[in-house]
């Protein structure tokens, strides 16, 4: 029987605030039955319940958690007698958030040059110390699962996201289950290259496939080997520029057709998804020709390239928080990336509203590490205000991102059987979206990770910045 001991219970708490200990205090005083253990019966009880994938929230919600995973759910629910009852109120039950765009190992959300600075000078091992709060702030915000799609320090061969992904598999780590994507697949003095806009040879190297860089499709087979051997659940490639890149156009394509053909082959025929990093409308198109996954970001689509991504069943992952960031910060940026986020912010948000309207599958993801990690919910409200049903945001966090990463068998809905990954937020997120970004409550495989307040503020980067309100368009 695996027993949450104490000691477990507690460390969950033991860095936490007042409020915590507090919290923790309450516990032990209404724990007065057996020791706590994963095979004791839990009852989750709400308002309202969003069960992942329904178009209409559940009144009274209730659901039983034993063993890790929920064992009934339903409104109104008899609640078995040995169940201790964690009465939510006026609150709304979800599944765990996704989101299918992070970079936990990583934060460029204050001053771009200040971050390099520090990305250059910082031992690798303390970035990786530092990701463990990411990862724990990111939990806290009800993101119980996440797709981190690339984790790069230049000049070093550390795997700073497998080692975070097995530390929190392990229990060592606080943070969401992940599934990690080593340093992605980009082509020389592309999106990807760590050395691009230094000048040449001053690391001493010219990025090879042991960098996550290739030219020809040959050498594209080399490097998703490399790093599914490396310990990549998905492949992340960048086909085309990007915005926070030194030496590339922002929407040029950056492989070629058969590049990309060799790139989704060789992946799939190692059982792992492609996610590529996508603006232009040309490299979008030659992608979802190759059979991706899913396009990241995909500023400038134009509408017959989401007819075809439609057809071929690809997700959208808009990362709409991405922009916004940069938007409200663009003094804190070299003048060449402020003229990139600029096209791409202008070009996205008619893109965003064009694929809702064509019905393209919609993954929430949001580029977490541009902007301060555990902000992720605010991704919501932008896709709402550009057109999404609350409802449908709701279900792109859950449902439909956990079919992208393939493990809707084990999570992403409120359903008997699965991993009790469970959160919840006060009010109606579908009347209010914003709830979301309150979210008080977290459960992850029926361990509660936090119920109150949480246990840290954030420590990215930016954390102090001033954030102005900019219109979503
Ligand atoms: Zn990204």
């Amino acid at each position: 029987m695996k027993i949450y001991s104490a000691r477990a219970f507690f460390s969950h708490y033991s860095r936490a605030s007042g409020a915590g200990l507090v919290a923790l205090a309450a516990f032990v005083l209404v724990s007065t039955g057996p020791a706590y253990s994963a095979d004791r019966r839990v009852a989750l009880k709400a308002a309202r319940l969003f069960d992942g994938k329904s178009k209409t929230l559940i009144s009274n919600g209730v659901v039983i958690v034993a063993g890790g995973k929920i064992a009934d759910v339903g409104s109104n629910l008899a609640i078995p007698a040995d169940a201790q009852v964690i009465d939510l109120g006026d609150a709304t039950l979800s599944p765990g958030f996704m989101d299918a765009h992070t970079h936990l190992t990583l934060d460029y959300s204050g001053d771009y040059i200040r971050n390099r600075w520090t990305e250059l000078t910082t031992n690798v091992s303390e970035q990786a110390l530092r990701a463990a709060t990411f990862a724990r702030a990111t939990l806290e915000a009800g993101f119980t699962t996440v797709r981190d799609l690339g984790s790069r320090f230049v000049g070093s061969h550390e795997f700073v996201d497998v080692a975070l992904r097995n530390g929190i598999n392990k229990g060592l780590v606080v943070g969401p289950r992940m599934l990690v994507a080593t340093y992605g697949v980009g082509a020389t003095g592309g999106h990807f290259d760590a050395t691009a806009g230094f000048r040449d040879m001053l690391f001493g190297f010219e990025p090879r496939f042991h960098e996550g860089i290739a030219d020809g499709p040959d050498e594209i087979r080399k490097t998703v080997r490399f790093e599914v051997k490396n310990g990549a659940d998905v492949i992340k490639a960048a086909v085309s520029g990007g915005v926070l890149s030194l030496a590339d156009e922002v929407d040029t394509p950056q492989f070629t057709a058969d590049e990309m053909k060799a790139l989704v082959d060789e992946s799939h025929r190692l059982r792992k998804k492609v996610a590529v990093h996508c603006h232009g409308d040309q490299a979008a198109k030659e992608a979802i020709t190759a059979g991706v996954d899913s396009i990241e970001h995909g500023s400038f689509m134009k509408p017959d390239t989401i007819a075809l991504m439609k057809t071929k069943g690809a997700f959208l992952t808009p990362t709409l928080m991405a922009t916004y960031w940069i938007l409200n910060k663009l003094d804190l940026y070299p003048p060449p990336l402020q003229a990139k986020a600029k096209a791409a912010g202008a070009a996205r948000s008619e893109m965003f509203r064009n694929a809702v309207k064509a019905g393209v599958k919609i993954s929430f993801g949001t580029d977490a590490a541009v902007f301060p990690h555990g902000q992720n919910a605010r991704e919501f409200k932008l896709m709402v205000d550009l057109g999404m049903a609350p409802i449908d945001a709701l279900i792109s966090a859950t449902s439909a991102d956990a079919e992208l990463l393939g493990i809707s068998h084990k999570v992403g809905t409120l359903e008997k059987g699965k991993l009790a990954d469970i959160i919840a937020m006060p009010g109606d997120p579908t009347a209010d979206i914003t709830a979301t970004e309150r979210v008080n409550f977290v459960m992850k495989e029926g361990e509660i990770i936090r119920n109150g307040p949480a246990s840290q503020k954030p420590t990215t980067a930016a954390a102090d910045l001033i954030d102005a309100e900019l219109p979503a368009d």
